[in-house]
């Protein structure tokens, strides 16, 4: 390490020199008087001392309990393992190696410098990109590609990093696509000599570095071209990157506040024109830049204290790091409550299913339960009917027997009396009221037992074609003598072929004898019976029976074919009220059909419908 003092008074120095270091040997507590400040010589040692000694002594002179002492290292290398060993109280430096000394020490920019270019302040900075005038290959960014690029060093600010960033930017990998990238060693004006001399194809150094050189003639600036040319407003150097906070004037960690206060308020009160300043070629300083933009450059290029940043990626990992047990704690709150939500809906999903459901056998079950109550009304009727009908047959079958019974037995009576009496005569008239009541019983009997035989299905059918007109005529001889008595003109309208119907031929001359029976019974002397047999289109033959006798009204015309139904008003006309209802039940096992129609005091047609065979 290597200590520079002023030259202005070599005589007080080496007083100063020689009383520091007898300091040094007796006591450490006299030595915090020194103050070090370390400093980058971008430019040399000589030179940077020569720039900066003055800033040292000013300090000096405005703190005068404390020795200021500049300290310049040419490598960042170097000044960053001084700084590590705590060799320093404050640096002077570029603005990436202090966010490396930020970070790594807890280091803080106190002041930022105005530099004096042109005369002018300046804050802001940033890199220059150039190539020799007749280098007529190289005009753009893409032309470096397989040339020899310099720069000041790989740590260096504006003499490195910032050209890296905008390269990059540009879509330019200096280490991929330059055939060659090399460092001066540190100082600046070395790279312009390079370039110059052709020993590189490109150069890059902080800006106003080719304008100084310039001026000191050491360059011509003609001679040379800028890559990538930039132009910032209020900033007249040649630049082809983006502008970056100027050197800070850094505080170390462990330099007292009360110090760093003093420092910054002798710094900020130079006036411009005080020789520290003007030989430090600087305006001044002014209080600290935001240096986050130099802070992100590091980042996207990955140096210093962000050689292993990743990016997000490396944040979303601290992130995790540092949160993840307040991170698994909150997930494993949600995925609780979204998996009770998930349950609390699923729940629902199924209460209003079964709901539904129920809803659905609710109604089914009504619906059944209406249809249910719906029959056993009807079947209840239907019982109600059946036994009133069973009543009434009773009545009239107790009635209908009882009737001739008592004659049987009244006349039996009688005869008994005439027997007792000699009265002999009167015998025969009697014995035929008991014969006609017993023919009658026995009739009346038989004709309940068909009934009954027929509705009980016990009535034996033998369904054959049967010969309509011969059966028809033989009908009508039988009843002819009836239809005479009652003086009745029976007349029949038959075809002369045969024609067959399918049917059983007892219950068929039944069915037909019952029906032109009536039509003689319930007629009137010189009244007329006309029987038709006539073959029909839809394959059926009608047998009809018309008479003149009483007719029927049309109310009573229901009522006709029920057993024990005797419509008539007339008392002389003898019958059972069975005959049609036999008639309705034979036709209907035969698969035939019946109708009546009548006309009171006019007469009655009723016919018969039989399938053809
Ligand atoms: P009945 O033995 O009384 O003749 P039916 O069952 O044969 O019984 O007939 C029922 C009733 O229908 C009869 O009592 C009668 O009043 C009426 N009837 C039947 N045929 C005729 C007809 N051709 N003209 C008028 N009334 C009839």
């Amino acid at each position: 390490m290597s200590c520079f003092l002023s030259a202005r008074e070599p005589i007080k120095n080496t007083k100063i020199i020689f009383v520091l270091s007898l300091l040094f040997l007796v006591s450490p507590l006299v030595a915090a008087d020194v103050i070090k400040i370390g400093l980058r010589a971008h430019h040399g040692i000589e030179k940077s001392m020569a720039q900066w000694q003055l800033t040292a002594d000013y300090l000096s002179e405005q703190i005068p309990e404390h020795q200021f002492i500049m300290t310049p290292l040419v490598g960042l290398t170097e000044l960053m393992l001084e700084t590590e060993k705590n060799q320093f109280d404050f640096v002077i430096t570029n603005p990436s190696s202090f966010i490396e000394m930020e970070l790594r020490f807890g280091a803080s920019a106190i002041l930022t410098l105005r530099n004096k270019r042109q005369g002018k302040p300046y804050t802001k900075f940033g890199a220059v990109i150039f190539t020799r005038k007749d280098r007529d290959d190289i005009n753009t960014i893409e032309d470096i590609e397989n040339k020899r690029i310099v720069a000041v060093s790989e740590r260096a600010f504006g003499g490195w990093r910032v050209a890296w960033r905008e390269l990059l930017k540009e879509g330019f990998d200096p280490y991929k696509k330059a055939s060659h990238v090399s460092f001066s060693g540190g100082i600046q004006q070395d790279v312009v000599s390079i370039v110059g001399l052709g020993n590189a194809d490109v150069g890059v150094v902080r800006t106003d570095m080719l304008e100084r050189m310039a001026t000191e003639k050491l360059i011509k600036l003609d001679d040379f071209k800028i890559i990538n040319p930039r132009i910032t407003k209020d900033f007249p150097f040649l630049h082809s990157t983006e502008l970056y906070p100027e050197w800070p004037f850094v505080k170390m960690n462990k330099t007292p506040d009360d110090l760093s206060k003093k420092v910054a308020i002798a710094l900020l009160n130079m006036q411009a024109d005080h020789p520290a300043a003007v030989t430090g070629k600087y305006v001044g300083w002014t209080v600290p830049e935001e240096y986050q933009p130099v802070r992100n450059l590091m980042k996207q290029l990955r140096v210093g204290p962000y050689v292993d940043y990743h990016g997000d990626e490396n944040e979303l990992q601290h992130f995790l790091d540092q949160y993840l047990y307040y991170f698994l704690v909150v997930l494993l709150v949600l995925l609780t409550l979204a998996a009770f939500l998930i349950y609390v809906l699923s729940l629902n999903r199924k209460i209003l299913t079964a709901k539904a459901e129920l809803e659905k056998l609710n109604n089914e079950l009504e619906m059944r339960v209406a249809e249910r109550t719906k029959d056993l009304v009807e079947a209840k009727n239907l019982a109600e009917k059946a036994s009133l009908a069973k009543s009434e047959f009773l009545a009239s079958m107790s009635h209908e027997l009882r009737t001739p019974l008592n004659a049987v037995l009244g006349f039996a009576q009688i005869l008994e009396l005439d027997v007792d009496l000699n009265n002999l005569p009167d015998s025969e008239a009697n014995i035929k009221e008991i014969l006609h009541a017993g023919r009658y019983l026995l009739e009346l009997i038989n004709d309940v037992l068909d009934l009954s035989k027929i509705e009980t299905g016990h009535y034996d059918l033998e369904m054959k074609p049967v010969a309509v007109t011969t059966a028809v005529n033989s009908i009508l001889n039988l009843l002819q003598a009836q239809a005479n008595e009652r003086k009745v003109i029976l007349t029949a309208k038959v075809p002369e072929d045969e024609i067959r119907i399918y049917a059983d031929a007892r219950s068929f001359k039944q069915v037909m004898i019952n029906i032109i029976s009536n039509a003689i019974k319930y007629n009137h002397p010189g009244g007329t019976v006309d029987v038709s047999v006539v073959k029909q289109e839809n394959g059926f033959c009608k047998i009809s029976v018309t008479d003149t006798g009483d007719g029927i009204s049309e109310e009573l015309l229901g009522l006709i074919f029920d057993p024990f139904q005797r419509v008539t008003k007339r008392t002389d006309i003898e019958g059972t009220g069975v005959g049609l209802a036999i008639v309705a039940s034979l036709v209907e096992i035969m698969e035939g059909e019946i109708t009546v129609e009548s006309t009171p005091g006019q007469g009655s047609t009723f016919a018969v419908f039989f399938k053809l065979a």
